[in-house]
Formats: structure tokens, sequence, C-alpha cells
């Protein structure tokens, strides 16, 4: 690379979409010649891209700023965080720009403003699929912005807008790009993936010859075309989620929902407002999997929401256990700045949130261990992720990057990044699973 093109050091935070966001300013730049640097010293100027959904993110994105602000000093903020552009000016007024998520022209210019792009369209050619900052092998698919619901914990929609989704043609062209450039799994990733479509009134699009409307069950059997995993993230227990079954009973999307449920009391959903929460979730949930038997959930949950009586959050457990999920998450409720939430009636002290968050997961750790150890003895497919020198660790379907179990896998032979393998099962604990491949 040539030592005179102008260079930009990158911090990229927070959530998947986020990081869509990133690579998409990634791709920008060098196809402007920009170079991307790991240290500040070397950078012409800094681009952070913040999370701002809860507290602690806001925190760890001012830190970051206030990071690039001492060791650089030349500094472009975007992201969630930047919608809300009054927090960041008070403890940072010299910040060169900022600017909110998905708004990557504000942040080309700011990068040009302070450093022009070299005019040379020859230089650091981009590769086709664009520049990803996930391992080569799995790369997260944005099929939309935004969401046209009203949480009452959460900010999004006043950060992100409405829902908007990507036409189907796009995607499916983006994601075709990305297999051939060795994409091996493709996460979709939105704020509400089963919504994707409502907003373009599911109109079709033309892929390789096919009509394709924009609507989850479709832009599934399309991305199933690409032979790549592909993998459901953020998705609300709609019927539009009973169309995709049978794509996962056919091994054509992986058996693999990723459902925050938030809570399971019906008062408690409402004083939420969450999406589908009138549905009959555990109904749902046999039904799905009478379709596809191995078929993992993830969900995410939320202890101590204000007014959460002891007897809500009783059937909250009860619900745990009828429920059987794989992984799951909890998180003690934390006020939001600005969400409707911190306006109910019955707050409960930080204590009691703690103290009901754990017990969830006490709960929840013993059926996820028996979830688990049901799998020893079998054979699973697993894409590896990285080898070290005695073994190589991976993920099965039941394993989404980052937030889920590994496979760790012993082999006779050399394992690659991007590999799969059928390895068999000897050992469960608490989160992974361990086992052998030829
Ligand atoms: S569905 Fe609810 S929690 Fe998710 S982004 Fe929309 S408003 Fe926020």
């Amino acid at each position: 690379m040539s030592n005179s093109s102008p260079k930009v050091g990158f911090v990229s935070l927070g959530c998947p979409k986020a990081l869509v966001d990133s690579e998409r300013i990634l791709t920008q730049l060098r196809v402007e010649g920009y170079e991307v640097v790991p240290s500040y010293d070397a950078a012409d100027v800094v681009v952070v891209n913040t999370c701002g959904f809860i507290d602690a993110a806001v925190a760890e994105s001012l830190d970051a700023i206030g990071e690039a602000m001492a060791e650089n000093g030349k500094v472009v903020v975007t992201g969630c965080l930047g919608a809300r552009a009054e927090v960041i000016r008070e403890k940072f007024p010299d910040v060169l720009s900022i600017s909110g998520p998905q708004d990557y022209a504000s942040v080309m210019n700011a990068v040009h403003a302070q450093v022009p792009p070299k005019h040379d369209p020859f230089v650091d050619l981009v590769p086709p699929q664009g520049i990803k900052l996930t391992p080569r092998h799995y790369a997260y698919l944005k099929v939309s912005e935004g969401c046209n619901h009203r949480c009452t914990f959460c900010i999004i929609p006043s950060l992100r807008g409405d829902l908007v989704s990507r036409p189907v043609e796009d995607v499916l062209v983006e994601a075709e790009k990305l297999v051939k450039g060795g994409v091996k799994e493709l996460l979709v990733v939105s704020q509400d993936t089963s919504a994707y479509g409502v907003d373009r009134r599911y109109a079709p699009g033309t892929w390789r010859g096919r009509e394709y409307r924009a609507r989850m069950a479709d832009l599934c059997a399309g991305l199933a075309e690409l032979g790549a995993w592909v993998r459901l993230h953020y998705v609300y227990p709609y019927p539009s989620v009973d169309e995709v079954m049978p794509l996962m009973a056919a091994g054509k999307v992986l058996p693999y929902l990723d459902i925050p449920f938030q809570h399971a009391s019906p008062r408690i959903l409402k004083l939420m407002k969450r999406p589908a929460h009138a549905e009959k979730t555990l109904e749902r949930i046999r039904g799905w999997r009478s379709v596809v038997p191995g078929l993992t959930i993830r969900s995410t949950f939320i202890a101590g929401f204000p007014g959460e009586t002891e007897a809500e959050f009783r059937e909250l457990l009860d619900f745990l256990g009828e429920a059987q999920l794989d992984r799951v998450g909890c998180f003690a409720y934390s006020p939001v700045n600005g969400a409707a939430a911190n306006g109910l009636p019955g707050a409960l002290p930080e204590s009691v949130r703690e103290e009901r968050q754990a017990e969830f997961m006490k709960v929840q750790a013993k059926i996820s261990r028996q979830r688990l150890k049901r799998k020893v003895g079998t054979t699973q497919r697993v894409l590896i992720d990285e080898v070290g020198p005695t073994v190589a660790v991976g993920r099965s379907s039941a394993d989404a990057p980052e937030i889920d179990g590994k496979v760790y896998v012993a082999s006779s032979r050399k394992l690659k990044p991007g590999e799969f393998v059928d390895v068999r099962i000897g050992k469960s604990d608490a989160h992974d699973l361990h086992g052998t491949a030829d």
C-alpha cells in the first residue's frame, strides 16, 4: 500500500447492527483510497462508531471518544449515541462531527473535510464483497433498519426511526457476493427480522431470474439457494415465523431462532409494549418443535421490570421450565435514559432486580446444561472458527458467534478456519460441547 494514502483510525462499538454500519463505512473509505490503520498515532483522523442502547454502552462510547480525543484529537463520531449529539458535545465540544446511525454520507464528509481522499482510482481496490470486520467465513447481513414498535424500555426507534427494509434483490445480491467471497455463514440481523418487508408491502424483486417477495420466508428461500448457513436473529413470534419452519425442517435454513421474549407475564409484556405479546408463546414453541425437533431457541429476558410482582417473576420462572429454551440471557432491568418505562410506577430496588436476575440465571443454567447433555453421543456439523495448537474451536447450528457456546474439536489432522467438519460429541458442560473429528 502506498505510504501517501490518507490514514483513518476506526473504533467500532455496539451490536451486530452497528458492525454492519462500520463495515459499510470502512468499505467506502477503502474505495476512496484511505488506509485504515490500527493506531491513533498513525491516523490522520479517527472515526468512532458508538452504541447508545443502555447506559453502560453510553459510558463505553463516551470513554472511547475520550480516548480517541486524548490520543489523536481529530475525531468523527457516528452511530446510535450520535443521535444524542448534546450528550457528546457537552463532554467533548471539539469533536469534528457527530452523526446518527447509518448516516454514512455525514461520516465521509467529515473525513473528507479533515483529510481529503487521494485522487487515484486504482489504489486500494476493494474486494467486491466489501470490507468485513468479522472473520471471513461469517458475515452479518442487515435486512432492515429501524423499528415500528415502541417497547417502553427501548430507545432504538427514537435513535434509528421506523422500519425501513432493504429491497429483497439488494439483500440477495449482497449475500451472493459475500458467499462468493468465502462466507460460509450468513447472520441475518435487523431490529425485527420477522417484520422484514412490511414497510415495502412485501414488494417483489427479481434475483437469478426468479421473483422473491420482501418477506422473511421468501428472503430465506433465496438465501437458502446460496448453500451457506443462514441464521436468523431478532425474530418475534408472529405467524410469519411458521412459514420458515419448512425451510428449517428441510435443512435449508439453520434450525435456530433468536427470539427476545423479554418476559412471560401478560401484564408485564403489556407494560413493556412488546410486539406479539398476545401470542400464545408456549403453544407456538411446541408447534415449531413439532415441525423442527432439533430447533435451538435463544432468547433474552428482563428481570425486575418496574411493577413486576413476586408472583409475576415466578410466572417467568415457570415459563422457563415449560419452554425449555436452549440459550438464554437475562438482564436486571436498568433504566435507559429517555425510555418510557422510567415513568412507570413500582420501580424495584436494584438489589431486588439483581437477585431476580441471579435466580433466573440459576434456573436457566440447569435447563441449558441438561439440554446440552442430550447432545453427548451425537454427531454435529461444526463450522471451525479458530485453530489452536491442540484443539480447534467451532460452532454447531445451535451456536451463533459471540453470544452462544462453542464446540471444542480434537482432530488428528490440521483443521482450517471456515471448514465444516462432523464432530462426535463426547462431553458437555454448562455452555460448550467437546468432541472429536477425523
Ligand atoms: S422491537 Fe422493541 S426492543 Fe426491539 S428495537 Fe423495536 S422497540 Fe426496541
